[in-house]
């Protein structure tokens, strides 16, 4: 029987071709011809006034902690229902993750916690917007501005999503976006750095460099470039730009194919919800979002555990993740336990994610249904 993975990353379209132009072009690591042509169409479809690409969202997100100049004990709100990467970014400078829980229905930071988390000590806002919904950005743009507080969109498989006629990412001061091979859009390992406000251009090109002003020796404006500034090597090579061009090229045409599949699952999954038996991810009018994933909630943690085995039995992978950054054994060793944030603990524990990816054929994804229909409805 064919297996049917969890994820499973595809071309589609001129990938092998640009690659091949890549390799012939002399120019393999950064801010080449491609890194160029992606970044202005970045900037250009997300009306965003500077995109750098990066090496991956995790160093876009150590970029940005580095510009918000965190330091010493300086604390971020951010989501315990988070992606490792944003809390390491924050512990890297020497600043402190500050974890809230999220909300019932779009897993998001709960607005409604953020303003009993501030401390003096607060420096930073860091949403997340899991599976592509957008965080209540309104309210905690409002909640920065009064308190004097930066704000961070992790939006790393929210490219595409927008909120209320702006797109993910490029709300805040700051946005960092993923291009690894489990999100939409991808080049295998890449990012990307939005910069929403211009002030930080300047620095962001420096500290990508490696601290120093490289790219401006590039551009002809000094003779020799020289170290400035801290920073790392950040940069996203040219060769792996050249691949991510093809799916920036293709972003609707992934978008659509990301919508069918989305809401094939939807449909034949609702007599299941309607039964009671599992719950589908909740959308709002007015966020229009960019499919990133597809989630059931079952009832508890153990109905979650024998479908997730069931389907691995069937060939069909299914995952579960997150795991809530405070229950892990780094979230517990800076000091979080149990029963600080029950909607993330409780969520977590009853969330699986099914099969999506970009070449996924309706074949499969009926096999998927009929799997789930057959290990649930034959146990009740
Ligand atoms: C995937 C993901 C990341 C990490 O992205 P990389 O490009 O693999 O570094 C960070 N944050 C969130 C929310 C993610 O989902």
């Amino acid at each position: 029987m064919k297996k049917i993975p969890f994820n499973l990353p595809g071309m589609i379209g001129r990938e092998a071709e640009y690659l091949k132009q890549a390799c012939l072009s002399g120019h393999f690591a950064g801010n080449g011809q491609y890194s160029k042509k992606c970044e202005e169409l970045l900037e250009d479809k997300l009306k965003c006034q500077k995109v750098f690409l990066t090496s991956s969202c995790t160093t876009a997100l150590e970029m940005v902690f580095i510009l918000f100049d965190v330091k010493d004990g300086d604390e971020v709100i951010m989501p315990t229902y988070a992606f490792p990467s944003l809390a390491n970014a924050i512990l890297l400078r020497g600043g402190k993750p500050v974890f809230v829980d999220i909300r019932q229905d779009t897993l998001n930071i709960d607005e409604n916690k953020i303003e009993e988390a501030i401390t003096s000590r607060t420096k930073v806002i860091a949403p997340i917007h899991y599976a592509g919904v957008p965080s209540e950005m309104e309210r905690i743009m409002k909640i920065a501005k009064a308190r004097n507080l930066l704000v961070i969109e992790d939006a790393a498989g929210a490219l595409d999503s927008r909120y209320k006629g702006r797109f993910l990412g490029t709300i805040a001061e700051l946005g960092a976006i993923s291009f690894n091979e489990t999100k939409n859009y991808v080049c295998g390992e890449g990012g990307a750095i939005l910069i929403n406000d211009k002030k930080y251009n300047e620095r962001a090109e420096l500290v990508r460099e490696k601290g120093t002003n490289r790219a401006k020796c590039f551009r002809g404006e000094i003779e020799n470039y020289e170290w400035v500034d801290v920073g790392s090597s950040f940069v996203l090579a040219d060769i792996l730009a050249a691949f991510l061009l093809a799916q920036m090229e293709e972003i609707d045409v992934i978008s659509a194919k990301r919508k069918k599949i989305f809401e094939y699952y939807c449909q034949n999954l609702k007599g299941l919800e309607e039964k009671g038996m599992v719950s589908l991810p909740h959308f709002f009018p007015e966020a229009l979002v960019n499919y990133h994933m597809f989630y059931l909630l079952l009832n508890n943690r153990q109905e979650r555990d024998v479908l997730r085995n069931k389907l691995k039995e069937a060939g069909i992978m299914a995952a579960c993740h997150y795991g809530p950054l405070h229950l892990s054994p780094m979230g517990r060793k800076i000091g979080y336990t149990r029963g600080m944030f029950p909607v993330a603990e409780n969520i977590s524990e009853r969330l699986l994610r099914l099969p999506f990816y970009n070449g996924l054929v309706e074949r499969d994804q009926e096999r998927v249904v009929e799997q789930i229909k057959n290990i649930l409805l034959k146990r009740s």
